[in-house]
């Protein structure tokens, strides 16, 4: 099936629209056409031979942005022979056959439900020279059993569930990504512990429901359980998850994030709407009554908890009333963040043809109105913390600054966003000589599992990856500063990768896909993320 030249691997570049969901499959494509033998293309450089463009339906204007895009590349296509242009998505899972009818120079049409079959479909249309437009109704093969080109070093995703049985009027994920499916709790957990294999320190469990999970094979408490199993993997430092629905939220699911030590104290759950008209008229079964009462439980177990949400703000029909219930939930949730959003019709959901849209301006001012009562209620919890220790997972990419004020950023164990400065240590990146920093052994923040004050060393620069204490010297509505000498720093297996530029790869278990090329990839060394 090989047609390329074997001394010149094909390149390809993916680019990413929407959501966690849609960045996490994003990494399943790179991993997959890794493993059929393309490389991924330099940022600046020659263009790739294959674009694959991962779409969101989400968005009003989603379609013309996706057209507009493939416009562009029009041209590009042209002066480069042999140049492949795939889309897939929720939009492709939309839109199907209509793409390559609009735009005829695209290669491949692929949907949620077969991301597996890309290198196939690529390989196909380059030997047919015609389009490949292949969408499935429903889920062909669990994407976490597919090879994963991870991100990140120090943290990863890790799907325990795809689709959704609900059916909120705004949404059009059960629409795209059809009904739940779960995945087998040993498969998760075998995933998990391969992601720690890498180095990686945190795992965040994904899924558009978590807390229906166990719905498929009939646990109500699988999810609480699953948590647990998470406690008990060595190295595994901290667990998040995305996103709970506060009308499947059991009490066992607060019992298991307060009584696992790496289970991280953040929690964040959709509000969408403070009001319960507009909260049924959403279809959401839950009431604004409830909402608090999960809230103040998570509280009473773990006091230190952050918690954060969505809000729709301008849903068909909210009235002034409505909103101003909104407003009295966010006051009396007391969030640390909150995801605002101003509400847009989505193209094949119920909401977008609901009588009683509302006007732009009226929109637009609740939603300027909200953002200030929310940033009011972020400061103020963020200011709560001005002289406390945090344990900071270094990252990349969180601080745009951070080049001009010398600052490397991560995030607390409690989801907020740290800007740090690193002392005599230095960032790996900065000029100066590595060196020791802060007071070795300095009692910290209590890491997870138990591992108390993180050892700092004469070990060298911060690197991302690494875990730094450091005390919050300034608070922001969105950020923390900590403006100190850190008080330790821990060098970690998921720092050595990145100073080294190694990504984790979970390897999938896929069987007779055609490799083009470069020979495929060596399998990555981990212990297997098992099959089904
Ligand atoms: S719970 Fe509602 S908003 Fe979330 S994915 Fe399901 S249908 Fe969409």
């Amino acid at each position: 099936m090989t047609t390329a030249a074997a001394s010149s691997p094909r390149t390809y570049q993916v680019r990413t629209y929407g959501c966690q969901m849609n960045v996490h499959d994003s990494e399943r494509i790179s991993g997959l056409l890794e493993q059929a033998g393309y490389v991924r293309a330099a940022d600046s450089g020659d263009d790739p031979d294959v674009v694959v463009f991962n779409t969101c339906a989400v968005r009003e204007n989603a379609d013309n942005r996706l057209y507009g895009n493939l416009g562009h590349l029009r041209p590009v296509k042209d002066r480069h022979p042999g140049m492949q242009i795939a889309v897939g998505g929720c939009l492709a899972q939309k839109d199907r056959g209509d793409i390559v009818r609009k735009a005829p120079w695209v290669d491949v049409v692929f949907g949620t439900h077969n991301i597996g079959a890309l290198p196939v479909l690529l390989e196909r249309a380059r030997h047919n020279a015609a389009a490949e437009v292949e969408i499935l109704e429903s889920l062909d093969i669990f994407p976490s059993t597919l090879p994963t080109r991870r991100e990140s070093t120090y943290a990863g995703w890790v799907s325990i569930s795809v689709g959704c049985n609900n059916t909120c009027t705004f949404c059009i994920v059960p629409a795209l990504r059809g009904k739940e499916k779960d995945r087998r709790p040993g498969d998760v957990l075998s995933e998990v512990r391969a992601l720690v294999d890498e180095g990686v320190l945190e795992v965040t469990l994904l899924g558009q429901n978590v807390n229906s999970y166990g719905v498929e094979f009939g646990d109500r408490y699988a999810f609480g359980k699953l948590l647990r199993a998470c406690g008990d993997i060595d190295g595994l430092e901290r667990v998040r998850f995305t996103s709970p629905h506060p009308k499947d939220f059991t009490d066992d699911v607060i019992a298991a994030m307060a009584e696992t030590p790496n289970v991280c104290h953040s929690l964040h759950m959709p509000l969408q709407s403070g009001s319960d008209d507009v909260l049924r008229a959403m279809r959401r079964s839950y009431r604004s009554d409830r909402y608090l009462g999960i809230i103040e439980k998570v509280r009473a177990a773990m006091p230190d908890a952050a918690i954060t949400t969505d809000i729709i703000v301008g849903f068909p029909g909210e009235t002034e009333a409505d909103f101003q219930r909104t407003l009295d939930v966010v006051r009396a949730a007391r969030f640390s963040s909150a995801f605002t959003f101003q509400y847009s019709k989505r193209p094949g959901t119920p909401a977008a043809t609901m009588a009683d849209q509302l006007p732009k301006q009226v929109v637009q001012e609740r939603y300027e109105r909200l953002i200030a009562c929310v940033e009011e209620i972020t400061w103020a919890e963020n200011k709560r913390l001005l002289g406390e220790t945090v344990e900071v997972l270094v990252a990349v990419g969180e601080g745009r600054k951070d080049e001009r004020t010398g600052r490397m950023s991560g995030r607390a164990r409690d989801g907020r966003l740290v800007h740090f400065a690193t002392g005599a240590a230095g960032a790996i990146g900065q000029l100066g000589a590595p060196g020791a920093i802060g007071q070795p052994g300095a009692p910290g923040a209590a890491g997870a599992a138990g591992q108390l004050g993180a050892v700092g060393s004469a070990a060298g620069r911060i690197r991302p990856g690494d875990i730094v204490h450091t005390t919050v010297t300034y608070a922001a509505p969105h950020h923390l500063n900590a403006d100190g000498e850190p008080l330790s720093h821990r060098r970690t297996r998921a720092g050595d990768a990145a100073e080294a530029g190694r990504s984790p790869r979970t390897p999938g278990v896929l069987l007779g896909l055609p490799t083009i090329g470069a020979p495929a990839a060596a399998p990555a060394p981990t212990t297997g993320c098992a099959a089904h």
